[in-house]
């Protein structure tokens, strides 16, 4: 099942984004996901988005018998980066996970804009959120359509437009078909770091006000890091954002940090307040400072 869960909520996003003609992908989400699907609220009404905070209070959720949420609550403002840190394992992919409605909380509730996720269909929820993850996955299908796929029916201009946001332009240009170059299975064709961007470009087409990034430069080299940092900076205007970041240093500008352990955030501020504070926010700072330096040495 651990190793079920990772792709198969990616091909669930993906469903998502590209509507329901996938009827390929579907059945393969159904095949490897065991996970019991959720379905609408017999009331259910669609997500309604002013801002797009969100807010969790007292969530708790266990995948079978092993705790995730051990009662997380925590604020993330309308139209502000808000960064969740801690150790792994600590419960903050399974945040994303239930802002999502992958699955519900057995205790508390999120809410967006004040609407229980729980209540509102979930094509309306998952249409006003964006996801880039460690590593994106493509279709074997061009660039172009790889980056279509967040606004099916989107114009060469918009997906132009959207690419050189992303700082995927220059480098699709120097592809042998440019646009129309086959990403290859899975993307095989491109480095991680591209894929990430045409990731980033699907994202910026697909214009949701919500996104989330779950350690969107983790698995990337310094100089591709960098890049996809800065086009991250572009999606994330306007937007509620939700960061996970292995990296402190991506999260220092955060408008709010919580720090999550054993399920639970127990520390929450801007990256001074949390450094004065001298708790596990600061432990993580110096753990990743010690390694850096003993990297460079
Ligand atoms: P983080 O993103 O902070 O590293 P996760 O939210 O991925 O943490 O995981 C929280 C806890 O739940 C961990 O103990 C992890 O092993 C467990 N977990 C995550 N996904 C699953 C799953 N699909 N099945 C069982 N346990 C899981
Ligand atoms: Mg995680």
């Amino acid at each position: 099942l651990l190793l079920a869960y990772d792709p198969a909520r990616r091909l669930a996003r993906l469903n998502v984004n590209l509507g329901k003609q996938i009827v390929g992908l579907r059945l393969m989400y159904q095949l490897v996901d065991r996970e019991p699907a959720m379905s609408d609220a017999p009331d259910a009404a669609d997500l309604k988005v002013e801002g797009g905070q969100i807010a969790f209070s007292g969530v708790e959720f266990a995948y079978q018998d092993h705790a995730a949420l051990a009662g997380t609550s925590f604020v993330a403002e309308a139209g502000k980066m808000t960064a969740l840190v801690g150790a792994s394992g600590a419960g903050k992919s399974t945040v994303f996970a239930m802002i999502e409605r992958f699955y519900d909380p057995s205790a508390g509730e999120v809410t967006i804009d004040g609407q229980p996720v729980r209540d509102v269909t979930i094509a309306s929820l998952r249409s006003k959120i964006s996801y880039v993850g460690q590593d994106s996955f493509l279709f074997n299908v061009s660039i172009r359509d790889n980056i279509a796929a967040g606004k099916p029916g989107a114009t060469q201009d918009e997906i132009e437009a959207a690419a050189r946001l992303a700082n995927a332009h220059e480098f699709i240009l120097k592809q042998s078909e440019g646009y129309d170059t086959r990403a290859g299975e899975g993307g095989s064709n491109l480095s991680g770091g591209q894929r990430q961007r045409i990731a980033i470009a699907r994202a910026m087409l697909r214009d949701a006000p919500i996104l989330l990034l779950d350690e969107a430069t983790s698995a990337l080299d310094a100089e591709s890091e960098a890049k996809i940092q800065s086009a991250l900076e572009h999606l994330m205007e306007g937007r509620t954002t939700l960061v996970i970041a292995h990296r402190l240093s991506t999260v220092r500008h955060a408008h709010q940090i919580h720090v999550m352990d054993q399920g639970k955030v127990v520390e929450s501020g801007t990256h001074n307040e949390l450094y004065e504070h001298d708790g596990i926010y600061r432990r993580l700072c110096e753990l990743q400072f010690q390694s850096r330096n003993a990297a460079a040495e």
